[in-house]
């Protein structure tokens, strides 16, 4: 099973297809914030007809990535707020859950996750234990990549520790964040198993019982009807 995390409308419609093909391939729809300077005007019908297409093939599991990256210079703040906000209330509106791309904009992301309370991941988390712990009292889940085996991955590895395992997803953030020994490769999903090793030691337990727990909670989160060895 795979969730394809869209960043913009061309990858939105990667999803769609590539899940009316492959049986165990799930997408979302969404415009990433930093797809904000491309942002064409009519984003908003866009993500409707988005929606309606992908609703056909009953594979579209959640809204995302949506969300807030205060990292590179020049980003526009209230733009990204405005249209984290709008996508925010989409998903609301039609019962999907989100998968939230936070950057450097904790405080501002988590008053916007307080005020709608979605369903969703924060996903590639890279905050503080506490506010890991806050995302959880919210009912979120949350989401580590192959930067929790980094070796200076400390932060990373306070935070995963401070989550229930129950709310704990694993995910490549392909092509970003390949766990070492590939690290500077491009990422993809058959190298998950080293994150979920790093996870593992985390938590006591084996990398088999991480797969399957965080197997079972994307299930869970996304609404998917497992029935293979998948
Ligand atoms: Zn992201």
């Amino acid at each position: 099973m795979m969730i394809h995390a869209a960043t913009d409308e061309a990858s939105s419609l990667f999803g769609i297809e590539t899940s009316e093909r492959y049986e165990g391939f799930y997408t979302s729809v969404g415009f990433h914030p930093e797809c904000m300077d491309k942002l064409p005007e009519d984003y908003e019908r866009i993500l409707e007809e988005l929606y309606v297409r992908a609703s056909s093939v009953h594979k579209l599991v959640a809204v995302g990535e949506i969300g807030l990256d205060y990292h590179y210079e020049g980003f526009d703040r209230e733009k990204q707020l405005r249209v984290f906000e709008t996508q925010l209330r989409f998903a609301l509106k039609r019962s999907l859950p989100v998968i939230v791309h936070c950057r450097e904009a904790t405080e501002d992301c988590m008053k916007l996750l307080c005020a709608y309370r979605p369903e969703g991941v924060v996903h590639c988390f890279s905050g503080s234990a506490e506010t890991a712990e806050e995302i959880v009292r919210l009912g979120m889940y949350i989401g580590f990549t192959g930067a929790l085996a980094f070796k200076n991955s400390k932060k990373a590895k306070r935070a995963c520790a401070a989550v229930p395992i129950q709310r704990l997803l694993l995910e490549t953030d392909c092509p970003y964040m390949a766990p070492p020994p590939y690290r500077g490769q491009r990422c993809d999903s058959s190298m998950i198993e080293e994150t979920a090793k790093a996870m593992a030691e985390i938590k006591g337990t084996s990398a088999q019982e991480i797969i399957e727990i965080t197997g079972e909670n994307a299930c869970t989160l996304f609404g998917i009807k497992r029935n293979t060895e998948d």
